[in-house]
């Protein structure tokens, strides 16, 4: 049975890739909503990480795919976990990276306590509505402004302490080893490879 991942965000597909090579020395071989010919709008009306992920994920199954789909987003202590599910359009409808982090400085003014945590969810579900379901977390602390031109979204205000250094100053590959996408992915890979092998024609 193909492996379809549910999004369209090419940065997404190149990276989890990257990760799943790095585990495990091979490539993985899977679909985007493009290649089947999607086409229409996931609406992502769930209320957590999880069932958020699992809405995205259940577009391929119920096509007769095994759905892959992660969901992500920055949490903030101080802010009560916001953005949180909905960190991509955080500064409203015509959200973009640079109102999101301008949004998220402002909202941080003056606050002292600045901890804060990327969140990776996956979720793979088969057409028979069978699933797994892994999370990832990766500690941090938001700058009091951007440095880095690296990564994407949030990036530049991340900053990894292990490294002293934010998410958009890290290369790629450094990334890669770290965030909270790379924990999720290391989490799902045996996971997943034996959810397919369940699978197999
Ligand atoms: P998605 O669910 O992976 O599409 O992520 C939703 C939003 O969370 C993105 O649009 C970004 O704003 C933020 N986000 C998720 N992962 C990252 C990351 O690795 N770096 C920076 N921002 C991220």
């Amino acid at each position: 049975m193909k492996v379809v991942l549910a999004s369209r965000n090419k940065n997404k597909v190149k990276e989890i890739k990257a990760i799943y090579k790095a585990i495990t020395g091979s490539e993985l071989d899977i679909l985007s909503l493009d290649d089947i010919g999607y086409t229409d709008e996931i609406e992502e009306d769930g209320s957590s990480f999880e069932e958020n992920a699992a809405i995205k994920a259940s577009v391929p199954a119920k096509l007769g795919y095994i759905g892959l789909a992660d969901d992500s987003g920055l949490a903030v202590d101080a802010l009560g976990g916001a953005p949180g599910i909905y960190s991509a359009r955080y500064s409203g409808e015509c959200a973009t990276d640079a109102k999101n982090n301008a949004k998220l400085l402002k909202n941080l003014e003056g606050v002292s306590d600045r901890s804060a945590k990327f969140v990776c969810v996956f979720s793979a579900v088969a057409p028979d509505g069978k699933n797994i379901t892994v999370r990832g977390e990766c500690p941090g602390v938001i700058a009091e402004s951007e440095s880095g031109n690296g990564g994407f979204g949030y990036d530049p205000l991340f900053i990894y302490q292990p490294l002293s250094k934010t998410f958009g100053e890290l290369s790629s590959d450094e990334k890669n080893e770290v965030s909270h996408r790379a924990k999720a992915l290391s989490l799902l890979i045996p996971k997943l490879s034996e959810f397919l092998d369940s699978y197999k024609d």
